[in-house]
């Protein structure tokens, strides 16, 4: 008996759609979405999903047709929101580096806010926004410096990192942005990291957000909303997810009082673990010290055990009756990182289908053609219903752009 997603055998996905493939539950991303709107809803949030964390239009799609906003870093996230069918009043539009061209669009579209990280970007946006003749809304990403006790890789909020302006050098900047005549300053914004598994950095860093919100009150600068970014960790093994309700009891008390409108910006937590990856076994390999599980994905697929020695729990999608051995569970990929769990306990046998689970938030969306691999397809379950929303990539595409300017 294969284990299902939702009433759809894993089993019958694969053999309909291939491997590696990526399986979301539609019931999972409206629920996931539905916890932070039934937690916050005293604050009466503007949730704005981060579309980096799962790119797909149909899971865009989806969570706009909910309601949602959306928080992007590129001009090409932005234009996904629209083509999915978001609304640009909803978009947020965060990251460090953003071109003229980007803003440009940005600002043609109308977006709601641009979360500013530097004063050079304020300048820019500034000119942009003048040049087109119009008023570019901004909010300027703080670092609270503190500690989100995550991976470095995934921390933001540390003095020593690239994101966001400076607490001490937070004021200035307010006041820099009020001088330019093309802004208007309408919020202020933070994210500390990502994966955090405890509430009290997130606390503290509202904390130190609204102190600064009541210095800029004083000084004239009102601002109508505060965000407090994303960054809720999720179980990727036995870790206890934070409770959304203390988190926002405590943002709700801290908001008590205060004329702010509050912005999330979630990401991993609302597509996660509602994605599982497939993934089948090609061949088992008795190695010298160690025992070998080689599937069909790989790194390129899903990057994070790579990346980040980040674990997914690893399963059969049926019992085989095998008995359980200690495995590296690998990809194809010349490159020894190329691993999805090491010495883990598996029973599994050539031609088992493996789901390597948590695999909704940065899987698809940081997958790449590396080794001359195509991308997985995707699918959406609902109920008794599967749709394709993601086609596998073929040859031909990976090579169009290079057999045009073959001589
Ligand atoms: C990545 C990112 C998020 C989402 O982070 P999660 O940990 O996936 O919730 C939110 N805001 C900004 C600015 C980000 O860069």
């Amino acid at each position: 008996m294969s284990k299902l997603c939702e009433n759809i055998a894993y089993t019958h996905l694969a053999e309909r759609f291939g491997t590696p493939l990526y399986v979301y539950s539609e019931q999972a991303l409206t629920n996931a979405y539905q916890n932070y709107v039934n937690a916050f809803a005293g604050c009466q949030p503007l949730i704005c999903y981060a579309v980096k964390a799962n790119s797909n239009l149909s899971i865009i799609q989806h969570f706009a047709q909910l309601g949602c906003g959306f928080d992007t870093v590129s001009g090409g996230e932005i234009a996904r929101v629209l083509a999915a069918g978001g609304t640009a009043d909803k978009i947020i539009f965060s990251g460090v580096g953003k071109s003229i061209q980007e803003i440009a669009f940005a600002l043609n579209a109308g977006i709601k806010c641009f979360n500013v990280e530097s004063l050079p970007e304020l300048d820019r946006i500034n000119q942009v926004a003048e040049m087109m003749g119009q008023i570019a809304p901004i909010s300027l990403r703080i670092n609270p410096d503190v500690d989100a006790k995550t991976h470095p890789y995934i921390s933001t909020g540390l003095k020593a990192n690239k994101f966001g302006i400076a607490m001490a050098d937070a004021e200035r900047a307010y006041q820099y942005a009020a001088a330019l005549p093309n802004l208007q300053i309408i919020g202020i914004d933070c994210h500390i990291g990502s994966q955090l598994l405890d509430l009290s950095p997130l606390v503290e860093a509202c904390e130190r957000m609204l102190a600064l919100a009541d210095k800029l009150a004083v000084q004239g600068i009102a601002l109508q909303h505060i965000d407090l970014g994303g960054g809720v960790g999720i179980a990727y093994q036995n870790e206890q997810a934070p409770d959304l309700t203390a988190y926002a009891a405590a943002v709700a008390q801290m908001l008590a009082g205060r004329n702010l409108r509050l912005v999330l910006e979630p990401g991993r937590s609302l597509v996660g673990n509602a994605g599982t990856l497939l993934t089948r076994v090609e061949f088992v390999k008795q190695g010298e010290e160690k025992n070998f599980v080689i599937v069909d994905a790989a790194m390129n697929d899903l990057l994070r055990p790579a990346l980040y020695q980040a674990y997914h729990h690893i399963e059969n999608a049926e019992e085989n009756g095998q008995p359980e051995m200690v495995a590296d569970i690998v990809g194809p990929i010349c490159e020894t990182g190329d691993f999805f769990a090491q010495n883990r306990e598996i029973a599994a046998a050539a031609g088992d289908l493996l789901l390597v689970r948590s695999a909704g938030a940065y899987g698809a969306s940081m997958a790449s053609n590396y080794n001359t691999r195509c991308r997985a397809a995707e699918v959406l379950v609902s109920g008794d219903t599967v749709r394709e929303i993601r086609q596998r990539e073929t040859f031909d595409d990976l090579i169009r752009h290079e057999l045009a300017c073959l001589g």
